[in-house]
Order: C-alpha cells, then sequence, then structure tokens
C-alpha cells in the first residue's frame, strides 16, 4: 500500500500537522527538474525543495562524491577528528564570499543553525547584545532565528517568550507604499527611542527576501546600512541562505549592490539536498568565540561537504550565475506576456533577480491590491496539473519560481505551459 491517500492517512496520523506540506503526494524519485511520486505520476519541479536544489535532483557529480564519501566514513564529528573536505569547502567559500578581508567559515547543517551561529559570533565579538532585523524577513524557526522572522503567524504566535533585544525595521517595498527612507527613519527613530546604536551588535537583512515575497534590497538600503554599521561598530549579517549560489546571477544576492557584509549565513543550495549550511565572515569577528563556543555533532557532515565540493565545482562547469540570468530573462518576458491576457488571472507586480523570480495575483485587472486566495487556488491548481509551485509573501499573496538553474530547455517551457494553464479563468 504505497498510493498517495493511504500514505495521508498514515502521515496524518503519525507527524504533527505543525509541518505542513503543500503537496497532497508522496515522492518516489526525482531527477534534474523532474519529480516522480509514489503512484508514477510526473512533475515539473518549479520549487526546488524550497531553493536546495540549484544544481537539480541528483546531479550525477554530486550523487557520485557523496555516494564515494559514503564507502569512506559518514560521520567522526568534526570536534573530535577532522577531514579534509571540510577544510575544502570552508577554503572554497572564503575565497568566492564577498567579504572585506580574509574570511573564515564554519559549517554547520540548516539555515536556522547558520543565522543562531551568526548572532553569537556578533555578539562575541561586539559584546553587545541588540539585533536589529526587517519585518517580512525570515530567518529560520530555532529560537533566535524565530525572534528575527518578521512575520507572527504561523512562525512566532504561541511560541513566546521570544529571546530579547530583537527589533525590526519596515522593509522597504515600493508597490507596499514602503520607500528606504521610511526604513532609514525607523532605524534612526530606533536608535533614538528604544536601543542606543553602540549596543547593537548585528544587523541581519536578506539581500532578496526569501519567504516575504522575493522582494530585493534596495542598493540605496543596503550602502546605507554598511555605512551605519561601519560607523557604529555593528556587524552586518547577509543571509544568504536562499538567494546563495548563483540563484539570483550572481554567486551570492548582496554582490549585486557591491556592499561586503560582516557575516553571510548560506544554507539551501550549498550542498545540492543533503543538509549543510555555513556562516562565512572576517576572519577577526569569526575567531571571536572561544574554542568550544560554536559547533555542532552533524555540523559539516562529511556526506555534505563532499556533495557541497561537487556543487561548487557543477555551479562554475555548467555556467550557472550566467545561465540563472539567461533564464530569468525568459521567464520574465513569457510572464509579462502573461500578464497581458485577458484570458488568463491577473498578475502584477513581476520581480526578478536572475531566476528568482515572483509575481502577485491581483484582485483585479489594473489593481494594486493582492489577492491572496486566487494565489493559493493557482497553486493547487497547477501542482494538480503537475507543476510543483509554491508561494511566498507576507499574505501568501505572491508564486514565485525556483526551478533548477539545470532545467532542461523543454521541462521549462512545459512547466512555464502548466502555469499558463494554472492561470486560465475559464477552465
Ligand atoms: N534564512 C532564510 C533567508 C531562509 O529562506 C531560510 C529557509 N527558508 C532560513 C534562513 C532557514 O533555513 P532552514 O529551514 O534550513 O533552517
Amino acid at each position: 500500500m504505497s498510493q498517495n491517500p493511504s500514505l495521508l492517512q498514515r502521515r496524518a496520523n503519525a507527524v504533527p500537522r505543525g509541518v505542513a506540506t503543500a503537496m497532497p503526494v508522496f515522492a518516489a524519485r526525482a531527477l534534474n527538474a523532474e519529480v516522480w511520486d509514489v503512484e508514477g505520476r510526473r512533475y515539473i519541479d518549479f520549487a526546488s525543495g524550497i531553493a536546495v536544489l540549484n544544481v537539480g535532483h541528483c546531479h550525477p557529480r554530486v550523487v557520485a562524491a557523496a555516494q564515494q564519501q559514503l564507502t569512506q566514513f559518514t560521520h567522526t564529528a568534526f570536534q573530535v577528528m577532522a577531514y579534509e573536505s571540510y577544510l575544502s569547502v570552508a577554503e572554497r567559500l572564503n575565497a568566492l564570499a564577498p567579504i572585506n578581508g580574509p574570511a573564515k567559515t564554519i559549517l554547520f547543517s540548516t539555515g536556522a543553525e547558520a543565522v543562531e551561529n551568526a548572532i553569537k559570533i556578533a555578539r562575541a565579538a561586539t559584546r553587545r547584545s541588540a539585533v536589529v532585523a526587517f519585518s517580512g524577513g525570515f530567518h529560520g524557526r530555532s529560537f533566535m532565528a524565530m525572534a528575527l522572522t518578521g512575520k507572527t503567524t504561523p512562525y512566532k504566535r504561541g511560541f513566546g517568550p521570544m529571546p530579547g533585544e530583537v527589533y525590526h525595521l519596515p522593509f522597504p517595498v515600493r508597490h507596499l507604499g514602503i520607500e528606504v527612507a521610511d526604513s532609514l527613519a525607523a532605524l534612526h527613530r530606533l536608535f533614538k527611542a528604544d536601543v542606543d546604536a553602540d549596543e547593537v551588535a548585528a544587523i541581519i537583512i536578506e539581500p532578496v527576501q526569501g519567504e516575504g515575497g522575493f522582494h530585493a534590497a534596495p542598493r540605496e538600503l543596503l550602502l546605507a546600512l554598511r555605512e551605519i554599521a561601519d560607523r557604529h561598530g555593528i556587524v552586518l549579517v547577509a543571509d544568504e541562505v536562499q538567494t546563495g549560489f548563483a540563484r539570483t546571477g550572481k554567486m551570492f544576492g548582496i554582490e549585486h549592490s557591491g556592499i561586503q557584509p560582516d557575516l553571510l549565513t548560506v544554507a539551501k543550495s550549498l550542498a545540492g539536498g543533503l543538509p549543510l549550511s555555513a556562516v562565512i565572515g572576517r576572519a577577526d569577528l569569526m575567531d571571536a568565540v572561544e574554542p568550544g563556543g560554536l559547533g555542532g555533532t552533524y555540523a559539516g557532515s562529511p556526506v555534505a561537504c563532499t556533495a557541497a565540493l561537487a556543487v561548487l565545482d557543477v555551479i562554475n562547469d555548467e555556467g550557472l550565475i550566467e545561465r540563472a540570468n539567461v533564464l530569468g530573462g525568459q521567464v520574465l518576458a513569457r510572464l509579462q506576456a502573461m500578464a497581458a491576457r485577458e484570458d488568463l488571472r491577473p498578475i502584477g507586480h513581476l520581480r526578478a533577480l536572475g531566476s528568482m523570480i515572483a509575481f502577485d495575483l491581483l484582485a483585479a485587472r489594473g489593481s494594486k491590491a493582492a489577492d491572496p486566495v486566487a494565489a493559493k487556488a493557482v497553486l493547487q491548481k497547477a501542482q494538480a496539473l503537475g507543476l510543483i509551485l509554491i508561494g511566498c509573501g507576507s499574505l501568501g499573496e505572491s508564486i514565485r519560481l525556483l526551478f533548477p538553474l539545470t532545467i532542461p530547455d523543454a521541462h521549462l517551457q512545459e512547466g512555464l505551459q502548466l502555469l499558463e494553464q494554472a492561470l486560465a479563468i475559464a477552465s
């Protein structure tokens, strides 16, 4: 009995509803941008397991690297006996990340863990406690990451008290009427009213908000934050968990702004489906923590490290940074054509940075108001048609496209065709 309905029943009995799943089907196997469920139904994947599979499902080079490591050893705990692949990942990330001056890297398993540790490092280095984040931001589900997340339901409600000394600023999104000047005015008010700038350890920001709706942080804001951080000795943290590894048409999203953060958190696409995350940062800050203060039993798993080295090679050898830009341009043009069609539901607020692409369902053609109910209906219809598609945005009003950057052209076109069908009004 491995059919979807019986598995759904077992899931309902055995797994709490707190972990929600977008689709009512169960995975059996996957390759690049295709996934098959347990009933043999094929799907085109426009979600990549939430931005994890920039190199696609089961890339042969990633699988071969992980398999090779599995035959050597699966675990020693880096804190007990170290291994070279960890060092190689650290060296590669240190060389790639846009950090000012010499960098060091520490590895973990999840995005939330990277965020937690970035804040620990910033606090240890500055001997200050306050942290500033942005509304609409998402940083994970562990306690500090949850506190930093700028959305109450479903992430924070009922889980308090939150760790203290976390403050939120409005994130500028022009079509929502929030400008960079509003965010900066709020920051100055915060420094006056709630916490002195000299008591702030870190400011954390996503170069493009992920869960919050694929809104890019304006360059002007990032430049101002860099300047304020420098002036007050605050650690500027770029959370690149969703934007990293070629997704935005640069290796890291922050590179579009030209500014250099002090710490950078990465996870998701780093190891092509194996759990691996990292904090990359200025060596002087990274070394602020006493030996033993950082780590984790599984942090920097050797299997994930060998996979990550293969991922970094694939991004380079297959030109995925350039491909993210090419595919992003093609998809945006196609979405613009869809936005102009009367026989499709009204969409707008199209936005794309490389292949980090989203749009909103609108309440009416020409309206600025978004329609989260319509977005949910389109997602469900797309999924029923055979397209794995997920939403985002603070109200769930947006649809985000996160296809693997290795997606064959024919599968991209097939996916866009399914998306168009899901947007059709008449059927
Ligand atoms: N930061 C950002 C920007 C994210 O998008 C996410 C996950 N969506 C996280 C942190 C948390 O990562 P994880 O789910 O691996 O803990």
